[in-house]
């Protein structure tokens, strides 16, 4: 019997890329094995919508099953230890081992943490849906949060727990909330609309240390200042599950490293031609750009990813070539905050200038964003269909 593809992961990349083989007229077996307990869901309503209910309902966040993909074999409470991509086959835990002939890594990431392993008291981050529904039972009128980082997940979670009477304060080594991808103007500006809702920024400061014997009570910050509060979020990054992949001749000191198709790259060289990484675990070279190999940690990269990989799988075991060779994807990104819904394409972060094209500042209003001259990104908020209209700039 053929082995077929095996997939881990079993998130929005391994769904999409199930749904992928099977578009592209790959029927023989696919197995997907995840570590949640959960059926694939979507993430971004866990610091959105999700965070903001009532009653905390996996329905809600559930991606909808095709049937063209109800076949596939769905293993959710099975997480791969360890690889041997030589033997073409990977264990899970429990320790039975799994045959394939082509492996999708999908393993997405977790949140990193801040360290003091020792402190006993509760703290949370938000990855998961049963980090949401741990972070949703302490939000409520009068607690006081405080949020370590300023990316969107931090802001966003700002935004949902101000909204819903919660005492918010943001603490970060950053200038501004949000700079990475918005730039030093338009992320100034935005920190005082957050401010103006309420958020508390300490900006250019660092937690050092977390006071309490038993459950937190405050946070000592660098600055000198002590920040009183009931529970802390730490939203300070990811770092890609890939450890189980050790001993493989990859490198995988950042995410996978995969080549411009997609396919795993081999440390001594070249690729291995039946092993792929999707989704946010994926460093890979985007030729929109440059040569260097990024995580993009955006909604569409799993979609677009597995769609592409699912071409080339399928193409190969139907003995045709598939059409496009090589991944260039734009990147898309949205958030949305109070009554600003950022939308932006590109990769906004590469730039070395950034202006004001549209609208007004303290408003709605669309940055561009260059390197060299070179358009890169395009942000706005609000004007989501003027920054729709770059795509066709941006990918070329
Ligand atoms: C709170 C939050 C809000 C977000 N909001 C936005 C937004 O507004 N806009 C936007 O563009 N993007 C947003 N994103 C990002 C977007 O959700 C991700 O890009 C997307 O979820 C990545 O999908 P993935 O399948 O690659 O990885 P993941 O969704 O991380 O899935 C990976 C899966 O693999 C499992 N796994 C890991 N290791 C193993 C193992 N060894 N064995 C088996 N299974 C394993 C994991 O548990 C997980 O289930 C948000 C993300 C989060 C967390």
């Amino acid at each position: 019997m053929s082995e077929g593809v095996v997939v881990v992961g079993a998130s929005m990349g391994g769904l999409r890329l199930a749904e992928s083989l099977r578009r592209f007229g790959y029927t023989g077996p696919v197995r997907i094995f995840g570590n949640e307990g959960h059926p694939p869901y979507n993430r971004p309503p866990l610091s959105k919508d999700l965070l903001s209910a009532a009653e905390i309902d996996f329905a809600e966040v559930a991606f909808p099953q095709r049937s063209a993909t109800a076949d596939v074999e769905w293993n959710l409470s099975a997480e791969a230890v360890t690889a041997d991509l030589s033997n073409q086959h990977i264990t899970i835990s429990g320790g039975e081992q799994v045959s394939f002939e082509h492996l999708i890594i999908a393993t997405g990431l977790r949140s990193k943490r801040l360290g003091f392993e020792s402190f006993p008291g509760e703290r949370h981050a938000l990855r998961s849906f049963e980090d949401a529904k741990a972070l949703r039972s302490k939000l409520g009128v009068g607690s006081k949060i405080v949020i370590v980082g300023s990316g969107f997940i931090a802001c966003e979670v700002a935004a949902t727990a101000t909204k819903l009477g919660c005492e918010v304060h943001i603490v970060s080594p950053s200038k501004s909330p949000m700079d990475r991808a918005l730039g030093e103007k338009l992320s100034a500006v935005v920190k005082l609309r957050l401010e103006a809702q309420g958020i508390t920024f300490h900006m250019q400061a660092t937690v050092i240390e977390l006071i309490g014997s038993n459950r937190l009570e405050a946070v000592a910050l660098s600055d000198g200042s002590t920040v009183r509060c009931d529970s802390l979020v730490e939203a300070i990054g990811s770092e890609a599950n890939c450890e189980w992949l050790a001993g493989n001749d990859l490198d995988i000191t950042d995410g996978l490293l995969c080549d411009g198709s997609l396919r795993a790259v081999r440390a001594s060289g070249g690729s291995w031609p039946n092993v792929f990484g999707v989704g946010d675990v994926a460093r890979f070279p985007n030729p929109i750009f440059d040569a260097t190999p990024r995580r993009i940690e955006h909604w569409n990269i799993p979609t677009e990813s597995a769609k592409f990989v699912g071409q080339q799988i399928a193409a190969s075991y139907n003995s045709i070539e598939a059409t496009v060779e090589v991944f260039r994807p734009l990147p898309s990104f949205w958030s949305d905050q109070f009554d600003m819904h950022i939308f932006g394409l590109g990769m906004s972060y590469l730039a070395d200038e950034s202006k004001l094209v549209h609208g007004d500042i303290s408003g709605d209003c669309v940055f561009e964003f260059t390197r060299e001259g070179v358009l890169v990104g395009v942000v706005g908020i609000g004007h989501r269909s003027v920054v729709q209209n770059y795509r066709s700039a941006l990918e070329r």
